[in-house]
Order: C-alpha cells, then sequence, then structure tokens
C-alpha cells in the first residue's frame, strides 16, 4: 500500500499470508485484528498489505456506494456462493433476502448460475433479487 490510493478493506484485518489466508479464510487469520470505528476520515488499518485491496484508479462518485458493499456484506454474499460451488448453469437456492442474501443471488449470477431461486416475502426484496438474477421467486414457507 501507499499512500493516495483509493482501498477497500474487510471489517478483519489480516495478513494474507498465513495458512489460512492462503486456504482463502482471511477472518481465521492467524494474526485477524477487528477494525473498528472505520467510520471515520481517517484510520489506521493493522496489517494493511494484506487486508486492503486498491482500485486501479480512483473510482466515479457514482461507483462508490457500490464498492462500499465490498467491505462487507458482498464479501460474504460471494463466499456463501463460492462454498457452495456455483458454477455455470447451476441451480441456486437462497433462503433469505437481506443484504447478504441478495448479494448471494448478485454472486451466484456473476458465477454464472443458470437458474436462481429466492426465498423471499419481501415485494421490494423481490424487485431487487429479480434486478440482481433471481429467476424465480418463493414466497410461501412451511408445508
Ligand atoms: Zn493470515
Amino acid at each position: 500500500m501507499k499512500p493516495g490510493l483509493f482501498v477497500i478493506g474487510s471489517f478483519f484485518a489480516s495478513d494474507n499470508t498465513c495458512p489460512h489466508c492462503h486456504a482463502g479464510y482471511q477472518t481465521s487469520c492467524r494474526q485477524r485484528e477487528f477494525v473498528t470505528t472505520a467510520q471515520a476520515p481517517v484510520l489506521r488499518v493493522p496489517l494493511a498489505d494484506g487486508t486492503l485491496v486498491s482500485t486501479p484508479e480512483l473510482p466515479p462518485d457514482d461507483l462508490i456506494p457500490s464498492l462500499l458493499t465490498l467491505s462487507d456484506v458482498m464479501g460474504t454474499g460471494w463466499f456463501a456462493a463460492d462454498a457452495a460451488n456455483v458454477k455455470p448453469g447451476s441451480t441456486v437456492v437462497v433462503v433469505g433476502d437481506g443484504a447478504v442474501g441478495l448479494l448471494g443471488i448478485l454472486s451466484a449470477k456473476q458465477m454464472g448460475a443458470g437458474r436462481i431461486i429466492a426465498m423471499s416475502r419481501h415485494d421490494t426484496r423481490q424487485m431487487l433479487a429479480t434486478e440482481f438474477g433471481a429467476t424465480d421467486i418463493v414466497t410461501e414457507r412451511g408445508d
């Protein structure tokens, strides 16, 4: 890292060098630390070289709100889809339509899933689920 870069980081600081990080589990890093009080104009990030990812250039202002999701919920949704081994043409069911579930849908779409079924009972979230790639909405629960 060097001064002046636009960076994105997780709320877990990690060295990105230990066996856990190499296996893709940076939140279980042997040196992990929580990054707290991050809603500040200036922040010291421990293990910055392992934790932060820089963008190739300064992003336009209208892209920044979307990039904010990369520090938390998008990573979780992506990890879920990756852990579920989503492949091109896969059929995926996402249970839950909160931020993580919706970004799990977006991740599955990015990974090429052919059919994405969203379990959702909220109209506004169903619209987002469809926008993010859900092909089917299931609103029922129980029997
Ligand atoms: Zn590590």
